[in-house]
């Protein structure tokens, strides 16, 4: 299939067959995000997922594990993500699990019932953007749900049977503010346990409103070290649920990846010493501005 847009979706899916059933996001308002912005969100045509799926098939594919694109393809209806998920298992006899990114809204506008439905027919998790455990500033990013509505939708894949992963983003809370969201989104975290969480810590995309805004002086943005510091008090509150974990930064040539628990000690020695490197060299802390 040829593939329209970005091809977008964290790095734990790196193993996963991709499998586009809509174009674009429906929410497309995030002011830091960039992915999306020129594109007209709509689903992809049925047929054209069924012919990829034939196609896949007919190469001998048998993918254990699917991501179905793109930006939030949960916002597709219950029916029409249930006919894609018939025909991936009936294509596929070794699948095990279907993943897709979603909008905290789109949980939301699906019935228990629903949830549990496409639950039998092997979605395990769902990719939500959490980004951060503070009210106002998801408000001032334009997120489009609070952490109490993503909390409630959470309890409601929990309850289906399903897992939920968490994308998180240092530095969106802005400068000064690194040590308070970690507290405050470990805090979620703990209650709220993911299976996965992928920190892309944040990078100001120039034709981004996030970029107007650090312009107009409405966000003043953290430097790296400061996310540094905040991701390392994150891991450090981390506690009582297991997950996956995958840490990247743009201008630190960095990456924290491992299991908690038994990787959290590891984990937090490896952004100790980057920190303490970047404090005895303070031109190499900067602002990821691109
Ligand atoms: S919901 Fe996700 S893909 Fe859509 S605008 Fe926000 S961050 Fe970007």
């Amino acid at each position: 299939m040829n593939y329209e847009g970005q091809i977008c979706r964290s790095p734990m899916e790196r193993g996963s067959f991709m499998l586009p059933v809509a174009v674009g996001c429906s929410h497309n308002r995030c002011r830091f995000c960039m992915l999306f912005k020129h594109l007209q969100y709509r689903p992809l045509p049925l047929e054209r997922v069924k012919e990829e799926i034939d196609r896949v098939a007919a190469l001998g594919g048998n993918p254990k594990r699917i991501f179905l694109g793109d930006g939030n393809a949960f916002s597709l209806p219950a029916e029409h993500l249930a006919t894609v998920l018939r025909w991936c298992c009936q294509a596929f006899p070794g699948l095990q699990s279907v993943s897709m990114d979603a909008h905290v809204k789109n949980i939301r506008s699906k019935t228990d019932a629903q949830l549990r439905a496409l639950r039998e027919l092997k979605l395990t998790d769902l990719y939500l953007g959490i980004e951060c455990g503070l009210e106002d500033v998801l408000a001032a990013q334009d997120k489009g749900n609070t952490l109490a509505e993503a909390e409630a939708e959470i309890a409601r894949l929990h309850k289906a049977g399903m897992e939920y992963d968490a994308h998180i983003m240092t530095g969106i809370c802005g400068r000064g503010r690194g040590q308070e969201n970690a507290a405050a989104l470990g805090a979620f975290l703990n209650r709220t346990k993911p299976k996965r969480i992928c920190n892309f810590s944040l990078f100001i995309h120039k034709e981004s409103p996030l970029y107007q805004d650090f312009l107009s002086g409405r966000f003043h943005p953290a430097d790296e070290l400061e996310n540094l510091r905040e991701e390392l008090a994150l891991l450090r509150r981390l506690q009582g649920f297991g997950c996956e974990y995958d840490g990247l930064h743009d201008i630190v040539p960095l990456r924290v990846r491992g299991h908690l628990p038994a990787d959290q000690d590891k984990m937090c020695r490896l952004l100790e010493g980057t920190i303490r490197r970047l404090e005895a060299e303070p031109g190499l802390v900067k602002t990821a501005i691109v």
